[in-house]
């Protein structure tokens, strides 16, 4: 983690700088080196654009969508998407809640409050931030927060498993599961698919290359991740339901999947899921049914695939 994040709390985080600057002085180091981050605790930086809350469990969420905040300081982006992402940091924060509820413990959740018409934390630099530092500083943040915790996760577990939140509008309501793989490389059949050796660019590479076997039975065969979604009544693709995105519009995955967690990002696996609106994104009660199911498909998938059982002490 950078340095830069701050305690929520500003009375405890007087105490407590007071405590690292006693210890800090005492070990010859700044007291941000020492700092120790607490699972469960909000941390933001000075401007209070990007939070990142501290984890104990492999999981990494990221919501880069989902902020409201408009400062005048940061001009409106003139290229790209501006839309948000409607609901998904409450998705977002709705999931951890749910982990906890089952686990006792917390997922890491980086999440920026940026409006996207001021940063897209989803593109690259110049894209996202359209060349203004207060833009930029806040990208390089939302992305050092990232990097901060899927190195917490690996180093304490082994691995690391980063699902990036988004909203869609597509016409069919179904949850797009985005390994970094689009919809041409999908619409190939099984054997094609395999064959081709394009899971090696994707963010199940390190999985696939632990477990082997066929890469297609493992992105949306039995077990898989769409399976379990589906046979919860989440409609998702790709599953063993619908393997296939077909003509249909279709989010392969974006800009933090892709730089964080496909093709040479040793310890590290993910997935971009882009949610509808309808049922899953649009109420209180549909967030909540959402993290349930999520929930409960992770705890599955984590063990089955990654022999990590949520709910033991570690
Ligand atoms: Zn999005």
């Amino acid at each position: 983690m950078c340095g830069v994040f701050f305690f929520v709390k500003p009375d405890c985080f007087r105490r407590r700088l007071l405590g690292l600057l006693v210890v800090g002085v005492l070990a010859g180091q700044l007291p941000a080196a020492t700092a120790e981050k607490i699972p469960g605790q909000s941390y933001f930086d000075a401007a209070r654009y990007v939070e990142y809350v501290a984890g104990d469990l492999p999981i990494v969420l990221t919501a880069p969508h989902g902020g409201r905040l408009k400062p005048d300081a940061i001009p409106n982006r003139t290229q790209g998407v501006t839309d948000m992402d409607a609901n998904t940091q409450e998705l977002a924060r709705a999931l951890t809640a749910a982990l906890h509820a089952r686990t006792g413990r917390h997922a890491h959740l980086v999440a920026s409050h940026l409006h996207r018409s001021k940063l897209d934390p989803n593109r690259e630099i110049e894209e996202a931030a359209q060349g203004d530092p207060l833009a930029q500083k806040a990208w390089r943040d939302f992305h050092a927060a990232i990097q901060g915790a899927l190195a917490a996760a690996v180093a304490r577990h082994g691995f690391a498993f980063l699902i990036d939140l988004h909203g869609h509008a597509h016409p069919i309501a179904r949850l797009e599961l985005g390994y970094a793989l689009d919809a041409k490389q999908l619409n190939r059949d099984d054997p094609a698919f395999d064959a081709s050796g394009v899971m090696q660019l994707g963010t199940l590479r390190d999985l696939h290359a632990r477990l082997g076997g066929s890469a297609a039975v493992l992105l949306r065969g039995p077990g898989s991740l769409g399976d379990l979604f589906a046979s919860r009544g989440l409609r998702a693709t790709p599953s063993p339901q619908e393997p296939q995105p077909g003509n249909h519009p279709f989010f392969a995955g974006g800009y933090i999947v892709r730089q964080h967690a496909a093709g040479d990002t040793p310890k590290v696996d993910g997935l971009q899921i882009e949610c509808p609106r309808p049922g899953v994104r649009d109420t209180p009660e549909n967030r909540a049914r959402f993290a349930q199911i999520t929930a409960e498909v992770l705890m599955v998938f984590l063990k089955e695939r990654y022999a990590f059982d949520l709910t033991a002490r570690r």
